[in-house]
């Protein structure tokens, strides 16, 4: 009943030219038609990714909270569905840490995106200290309370596990930690927005997911599928992600 989405992030990488790489990656989408394959490019290249493929899902890294402003730099959820955003990713760890975004911040964005019309992808997860004090789920279930928003129904809400110290690493969580946490992360959703949303909301799992590792994570019961970094910025390391969801 939940739909794998398989989301890549390409972070602050990219120009035109990286564009080419969704022809491979649209082949694998329409060749795996239950498979919602989402590619988030950097906001200068929304327009451009839409216009090459119409087949892939382009999504926007971040949305500013308010409609419009005196916020330089800032994109609006208006200013990205223009550009040819459907979703947006809210939250993720390197802007929390980064840019110093708060709970409360990443919700407010939540609502933004979803209030235009658009699906947030809402990050959380904890780091590597965290994780050894034995305090990864209480971070965790802290971070969905205070950035989901009340509202929230599951069409227009996904929320990805990151583990700080898995994205980019080559290190990922064991297959029980990862159970753990997203069945965890399901019971919160639950209490926050009812049994029905929550078994509807669609969980990703994220950090270092490539072609070797792909399959075991999206086995996992409340893995529905993965927002992907390193891996989904050419089609060779993307498809067979993309494959491994089919
Ligand atoms: C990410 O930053 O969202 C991510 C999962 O990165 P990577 O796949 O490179 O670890």
């Amino acid at each position: 009943m939940r739909r794998t989405l398989i989301a890549g992030n390409w972070k602050m990488n990219g120009s035109r030219a990286a564009l080419a790489e969704l022809a491979g990656m649209a082949a694998a989408a329409a060749e795996h038609p239950g498979v919602d394959v989402v590619v988030c490019p950097p906001a200068t290249l929304i327009a451009a990714a839409r216009d090459a493929r119409s087949d892939v899902i382009i999504g926007a890294q971040d949305c500013h909270a308010a409609a419009a402003g005196p916020y330089t730099g800032c994109l609006s959820a208006a200013m990205l569905i223009e550009a040819g955003a459907t979703l947006s990713i809210v939250g993720h760890s390197e802007r929390r840490t980064g840019q110093h975004e708060t709970d409360a911040e990443v919700r407010a964005k939540a609502i933004a995106v979803m209030a235009a019309g658009m699906t947030a992808i809402v990050c959380v997860g904890e780091t590597e200290a965290q994780r050894d004090a034995g305090d990864a789920m209480p971070v965790v279930a802290a971070q969905v309370a205070g950035s989901v928003p009340d509202d929230a129904t599951a069409d227009r809400l996904v929320v990805a596990y990151e583990p700080l110290w898995a994205i980019g690493t080559g290190r990922v969580p064991s297959i029980a930690d990862v159970t753990e946490m997203h069945a965890m992360i399901r019971t919160r959703l639950s209490a926050k927005l009812g049994a029905e949303t929550a078994a509807a909301v669609r969980i990703l799992y994220g950090g270092s997911m490539n072609a070797g590792n792909a399959a075991a994570l999206l086995a996992v019961a409340d893995v529905d599928g993965g927002l992907v970094g390193g891996a989904s910025l050419t089609a060779d390391a993307f498809v067979p992600i993309i494959r491994a969801a089919a």
